[in-house]
């Protein structure tokens, strides 16, 4: 078996220094960002501090774009792209990461608030794939924006400060649990039982639903919003509270959101670390991957292609063909986090070919299930030219599958970007509990991710 060494056995204490930091910044963006709304604001502080600019901006004062320009575009707040302008011409392809800032969560419906028994609850469809009996217990904050017709835009986030309240999903007792208790784990929590709990207190001097009545004048008074204007909000619900270190020996990170946040962060410190390059950079970072990249926000929309299109426009260069060949001729790193062994569930893993904490940046030759089905089965020739750039800058990485075989699978974007006949890697971080409200990683995981990233713009 081919062992891969484990990267906290090389480090030096600058390089301890620089991990350090890295992951503390990285904790930061996951408490500002439990949104993809939100990681679109963040990242745009971030680029425009590292002198990005708007690329619409750009083109609406007629402005054209040269070598070391730095520009981003945005699609409805939800998904960004960001490019660097190499030395190369533009035609002879990109070097683009590729992640996704959306994360499994529980949405508001449209219609959500209804009163019960003396409670006030908000009723919620899950986004994405989750075990449902996970978010029962457990304190949730709520994020998003209500929209009024007016179009103005209230931005909601309650539960996330010390003094905020937060919000919660009841379980049965399991002192009358013994029904409950014999169901399948899929149907121990329901997804039309995922009711928050959102007051119980009456206003006084109503007779008929006086909690519901006595939220909706809270609502009034905090927001200036009505009932009605639930139809025109996304208001997400997700664990409360910060990112945390994890471990006594604090070598790794507890959070949510780490789908696919760990590997869009790390994508971003590239962009902002690298010098000029030679090949044009460019950073995608998408939204609704958790349910299929569907939508003008997801990978499959012509937002990215468009991007491209503008760019060239911009740069003066535009032509049907310069488009088709600029996205033909890139190279593409799609990163997603990878199933970490668990040694807890051993069986579902086959070890020779999973991904180890702490064992560097995941590269996935395919994804899928069922025979690799649905996914982007990476050439070798491109595999082969990625392990010479990884150990040429002295990337730690491990190559890995889904789990065993027959056990499940999943997508990623990857196979949409390889339609341009671009070469496309499934790559990106490990993490234990996917998909549960709170996920972990390694930080040396983390760092190695980001040096991959970089390697690779620098040199693919
Ligand atoms: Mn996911
Ligand atoms: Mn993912």
């Amino acid at each position: 078996m081919m062992e891969r060494k484990n990267a906290w056995k090389e480090y030096s204490p600058t390089e301890i220094t620089q991990l350090e930091k890295l992951c503390k910044d990285y904790r930061e963006f996951l408490d500002a960002g439990k949104t993809e709304r939100e990681c679109v604001e963040e990242i745009i502080k971030l680029m425009k501090a590292a002198g990005y600019e708007d690329l619409e901006q750009i083109k609406k004062n007629g402005k054209k774009l040269k070598s070391g320009d730095k520009v981003y575009a945005t699609c409805m707040k939800k998904t960004i792209a960001l490019f660097h302008i190499g030395t190369k011409p533009i035609q002879e392809g990109m070097n683009i990461l590729g992640a996704h800032i959306d994360s499994p969560r529980l949405d508001l419906k449209q219609n959500p608030l209804y009163e019960e028994q003396g409670f006030a609850y908000l009723d919620t469809h899950y986004y994405g794939g989750i075990k449902k009996y996970q978010w029962v217990t457990i304190p949730l904050a709520i994020h998003g924006v209500v929209v009024k017709k007016d179009g103005t835009t209230i931005h909601v986030v309650i539960g996330e400060k010390e003094e905020d309240p937060v919000f919660c999903i009841t379980d049965l007792l399991v002192h009358l649990s013994q029904e409950q208790l014999e169901k399948k784990a899929r149907k121990v929590i329901e997804g039309e039982d995922l009711n928050i709990i959102f007051g119980s207190q009456p206003l006084k001097g109503i007779e008929k639903e006086a909690v519901k009545e006595n939220i909706l004048k809270l609502l009034k008074e905090t927001y200036d919003f009505e009932e009605e204007d639930f139809i025109s909000a996304e208001l997400e619900v997700v664990p409360a509270g910060k990112a945390r270190e994890s471990g006594f020996d604090r070598s790794m990170i507890l959070a949510y959101g780490q789908d696919d946040r760990v590997c869009a962060y790390t994508s971003i410190v590239a962009m902002l670390e690298q010098e000029q390059p030679t090949t044009t950079s460019c950073c995608l970072l998408v939204d609704k991957e958790e349910i299929g990249s569907v939508g003008a926000t997801g990978m499959r929309s012509n937002f990215f292609e468009n991007t491209v299109a503008e760019l060239l426009d911009a740069l003066d260069e535009y032509t049907e063909l310069t488009l088709r060949r600029t996205l033909a001729n890139s190279k593409m790193l799609s990163s997603d986090v990878s199933a970490a062994y668990d040694p807890t569930y051993g069986s579902a893993f086959e070890k020779k070919n999973t991904a180890y904490f702490g064992k560097g940046m995941v590269f996935n030759k395919f994804t899928g299930s069922r025979g690799k089905s649905g996914s982007n089965d990476a050439n070798a020739e491109y595999i082969a030219q990625l392990r010479r750039i990884m150990d040429d800058n002295n990337v730690c990485y491990q190559t890995a599958e889904l789990g065993k075989v027959d056990l499940g699978g999943g997508g990623t974007i990857a196979y949409i970007l390889s339609l341009y006949g671009m070469e496309v890697i499934d790559s990106g971080v490990a993490v234990l509990s996917m998909h549960a409200p709170w996920e972990m990683t390694s930080k040396a995981d983390i760092y190695e991710a980001k040096k991959g990233y970089l390697a690779f713009l620098k040199d693919a």
